[in-house]
């Protein structure tokens, strides 16, 4: 909510200590907030984040005031009496001030931590980039640093199922078992004259090593990006292995770094010239040699809703053979963090019944919310249906009359995605379709696959579409 306060007002008002800690803490929640750790400690301080850039960190002035040309501007524009006041910011599309677009224009103005340089021109995402930049600002809580910091633990490393270790960062992203695996096997996508990696590289010098492998300095290149992608997914794998006590895999992060360089492949931003030289250890989609336009994959990632928005995804499920239906609703912030994930089974006598009872469903439980909502679902006829003013085949009558009925009371905008876009909500009906009662998971219980799923479309990656699949 202070996302809406207009700087220009502190120019004009002392403002108070308490608006200064407010806006400080949703600041601080919009740098650290993206990890999945429950206890959110911030690694830096915010002090020094806000250090002018030759002495480090982020730029990010903290100093109240504003140049005096800024306040000629503000003093030009016109009071409309009786108007509520509207904060603009030219920075995002829509006009509204928000952080990430905030962060997106401060952010260019950046590093002197080594190999932070190649970072922004690596063409990662935003998630990573600052996953990146607490690594090489050696604030990742990995055991030994927890130790350092007087905080009892037995350290066992995930990553050595034989040997286990202490886990450090060196163990963790460069000498651990799990980490010479992955490092191989990109190390193979080069050819034989390429400067070779050593395992007492340190984490910079290994991306400084690594950009050498392809003469192309200061250009957008796969080769660039690589070390920083396989540092995000060793990271994403051992918290995944150790929250859910499972076996830290090697190949599961080799895939996840292919999976990701295939999306981007597919929706366009890793283009031809971005591999070149590279002997590639994937298939290369089709998609990606016919250069396909983006919009087919816009539509396929996941987009968070703009505060105060809260997104509903919802998909229903019918089994023709067995007749049994299910609705699965996904109740999601501007964070992308799950506020309610809902599986029920239906009775629906159709795959378009069961959509518009699904969402019915889902609207049902949004009033308790009393927040305006952003319905999302991959039935493009469900869509048309509650846009329109038309009321479908009879047999869903009672579902169109509830949605009516909704319609009236809510605030509510209504979108389509493809069945890619809409894993977690489709999930979530299969499993409703096979149960006798409904029921509500909070985040803390969520299943593996739902889980997974939910933090992929949370970083952005998106899900590629098919092009042979047709269209439901
Ligand atoms: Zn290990």
């Amino acid at each position: 909510m202070h996302e809406a306060v207009p700087i220009h007002i502190f120019q004009a008002i002392e403002p108070t200590a308490g608006a200064l800690k407010l806006l400080d803490q949703q600041l601080a929640r919009f740098f650290w907030g993206s990890t999945n750790e429950r206890k959110r400690t911030h690694w830096i301080s915010w002090e020094q984040i806000c250090l002018p850039t030759n002495e480090g960190v982020l730029v990010l002035s903290d100093q109240a005031g504003l140049p005096q040309h800024i306040i000629d501007r503000i003093c030009t524009f016109p009071i409309l009496p009786g108007e509520s006041d509207v904060p603009r910011w030219t920075l995002s599309r829509r006009g509204e001030f928000t952080l990430a677009s905030t962060w997106n224009t401060i952010r260019s103005s950046i590093p002197i931590v080594q190999g932070l340089e190649d970072l922004w021109l690596a063409g990662v995402t935003a998630t990573i980039a600052m996953f990146t930049w607490r690594l090489l600002s050696n604030r990742i809580p990995v055991d030994s640093k927890l130790q350092w910091r007087k905080i009892e633990l037995a350290s066992k490393c995930q990553c050595c199922p034989r040997r286990p270790d202490t886990e450090s960062l060196q163990h963790l992203f460069i000498q651990g078992d799990g980490a010479i695996r992955v490092w191989r096997e990109f190390d193979g996508w080069f050819e034989g004259n390429s400067h070779p990696i050593g395992l007492n590289d340190t984490i910079p010098s290994r991306i400084e090593v690594w950009a050498t492998r392809l003469q192309q300095p200061g250009r957008k290149h796969l080769s660039i990006a690589l070390p920083y992608l396989i540092f995000w997914f060793l990271w994403a794998e051992r918290n995944r292995s150790r929250n859910h006590g499972t076996q830290f895999k090697a190949s599961n992060v080799i895939w996840q770094v292919i999976t990701f360089v295939r999306n981007n492949m597919i929706n366009g931003k890793l283009r031809p010239k971005h591999w070149r030289g590279v002997r590639l250890g994937l298939i290369i989609p089709n998609e990606a040699e016919a250069q396909r336009p983006m919009r087919l994959t816009m539509m396929n990632k996941w987009e968070p809703p703009d505060q105060p928005w809260l997104k509903h995804n919802t998909d229903g499920s019918f089994f023709e053979e067995t007749g049994k239906a299910g609705g699965g609703v996904l109740i999601r912030d501007y964070t992308g963090r799950v506020l309610k994930a809902f599986a029920l089974p239906l009775d629906a006598h159709s795959p378009l019944e069961a959509e518009l009872l699904a969402m019915h469903h889902g609207l049902v439980m949004a009033a308790e919310l009393a927040m305006p909502i952003w319905l999302e679902t991959d039935a493009e006829q469900a869509v048309a249906l509650v846009r329109g003013n038309h009321w479908g085949p009879a047999h869903i009558r009672q579902a169109m009359a509830f949605l009516a009925l909704q319609k009236r009371r809510l605030t509510l905008r209504i979108s389509f995605i493809h069945r890619e876009g809409n894993k977690a909500a489709d999930l979530l009906a299969k499993t409703g379709a096979e149960m006798s009662h409904s029921r509500i998971f909070v985040e803390q219980d969520l299943p593996r696959e739902l889980s997974d799923i939910i933090r992929q479309e949370q970083m952005g990656i998106p899900n590629a579409r098919a092009q042979t699949e047709e269209r439901n």
